[in-house]
């Protein structure tokens, strides 16, 4: 090889390197957390934009740290969408808090595989440690044991292959859900998330195999709905298995009523799962509880501190009150596999996975660092400011409201056709300074407002009011 043409590095960065650009790095990030309301929250980049600004092709060499950096700059944060933004009302907002983010980095310092207990005691025990605390967070009693996974979709997944687990005489585990065995239904709410639907297609059910009930004028599901759908479908000689009950809508927020559901789930056997990936977070309010009565009777249930506790994504929370039917469902361990410690919880054996990231760690810093108590009181803010927006939008005649605010979520409308309401969401969406979603209630175009990023306050919320009535004028 000529001088010219030096050999690849084969070296990782320098403790001393390490260190050098661990601080540039970091101080980037302090600088980008410092001012996320600078920058348009909904990006303005054209699609393909990002990709033709950077090489289609990968470097054949090694290329300085600088560069990367540079580029992160000048073409990656133009390209995101700012969920940091304290405009970002839209979906559910999220907070990658501070502390949350330095758990991120240590984690992957750690970069350790907690599949099974040996290979990284700290992992398996820190996890069940701080599920745990949420659990007791959350007012559930301690039957509930804790899992993390990456989504709620996920988390909902290892629900409904559990659920498939408990019925008596199926053996899906080793025959598949085909052949002879009765055909499983499930029941949701017309209201319930898509994730739903899709872990019924993943587990063999098939789309038909989810019946969508009903639901009354505040998006919950009509129990007695639900209970004449199990009886018909039973009368027909299928194998209701489970019932998902939602504490907080996607599009509404509503809460299904849980005690009733739990009732019509115990009479016929069916396995209660209760999807609670946002709401979920405001169960730690002692005041919210009587919110979430019934909660207590799932036989699992789902929270994502990602999306309202402050915790980067991802990290879905997956309480289970019969883990031993988890296990029976998932555990399948190859000889080298095999350890010899008992009394141990080899997470691979309550899922699908096998790796398994240290996502325990971040949360643990974030309920660390703030507090139960300060996380309360986060959560109750956010609430207050999604009340206090409503009630400007109540008070203003060329809007309607079209759904109960259970928490931070207010939907509304201009008093006008989908075109203008579509117009009125373009108009502040492009001002780049809020960013609110939409959903379909009742047939209309409906906007939806959420508080629940730790940076959003009350001025702008303020603002975020200022923008729809000046956005507004004209269109109803
Ligand atoms: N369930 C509900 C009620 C949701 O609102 C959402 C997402 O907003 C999900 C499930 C899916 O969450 P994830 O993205 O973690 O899969």
């Amino acid at each position: 090889m000529s001088k010219a043409d030096p050999a690849p590095r084969p070296r990782d960065l320098t403790p001393e390197e390490f260190r050098e650009w661990g601080h540039r790095f970091v101080d980037w990030v302090a600088d980008y957390l410092a001012h996320p309301e600078r920058l348009d929250v909904l990006s303005k980049a054209a699609p393909g934009a990002v990709r033709r600004r950077l090489s289609p092709t990968p470097p054949e060499r090694g290329e300085p740290l600088e560069a990367v950096l540079r580029d992160m700059t000048d073409v990656i944060v133009p390209g995101l969408t700012h969920w940091n933004h304290p405009g970002f009302f839209a979906y559910f907002p999220t907070t990658g808090s501070g502390p949350g983010i330095l758990g991120e980095l240590v984690a992957a310092a750690f970069n350790v595989n907690g599949m099974l207990w040996r290979t990284s005691p700290a992992a398996t025990e820190l996890e069940e440690l701080v599920l745990d605390w949420l659990r007791q967070m959350m007012g559930l009693p301690g039957a509930f044991k804790g899992f993390v996974y990456d989504t709620a979709s996920i988390s909902t997944l290892h629900a409904l292959i559990a659920a498939r687990q408990a019925v008596d005489g199926l053996h899906a585990r080793e025959d598949g859900v085909g052949g002879g065995a009765p055909r499983l239904r499930m029941y949701a709410s017309s209201e319930a998330h898509s994730s739903v639907e899709k872990d019924a297609i993943a587990i063999g059910i098939g789309r038909r195999g989810l019946v969508k009930i009903d639901v009354d004028t505040e998006f919950r599901m009509y129990p007695a709905a639900l209970e004449e759908a199990i009886v018909k479908d039973r009368e027909r000689g299928y194998r209701p298995f489970c019932v998902v009950a939602t504490m907080g809508t996607t599009s509404t927020t509503s809460v299904d009523p849980v005690p009733a559901i739990a009732a019509i789930a115990q009479r016929y056997g069916l396995w209660l799962h209760i999807d609670a990936a946002y709401a979920g977070s405001a169960a730690i309010l002692p005041e919210m509880r009587p919110m979430f009565a019934g909660m207590d009777q799932a036989d699992s249930i789902v929270m994502n501190p990602h999306k309202w506790l402050f915790t980067p994504m991802d990290f879905s929370a997956f309480f289970c009150r019969r883990p031993d039917v988890l296990k029976e469902a998932f555990s399948l361990v190859p000889d080298y596999l095999k350890t010899p410690e008992t009394d141990v919880t080899n997470t691979m054996d309550y899922g699908l996975q096998l790796g398994r990231r240290f996502r325990a760690l971040k949360f643990w810093m974030v309920v660390r660092y703030f507090g139960v108590e300060g996380l309360q009181n986060a959560i109750r803010e956010h609430m207050r400011l999604g009340r206090l927006f409503r009630s400007w939008v109540e008070a203003d005649p060329r809007f309607e409201i079209m759904a109960p605010t259970a928490f931070s979520t207010v939907c509304f409308r201009l008093r006008a056709d989908d075109a203008a309401n579509q117009a009125l969401l373009d108009r502040v969406n492009a001002s780049g300074r809020i960013f609110l979603s939409h959903t379909r209630l009742l047939g209309k175009l409906t906007l939806r407002f959420t508080v629940g990023n730790l940076r959003s306050d009350e001025e702008q919320v303020q603002m975020a009011w200022e923008l729809v009535c000046r956005d507004g004028k004209g269109l109803s």
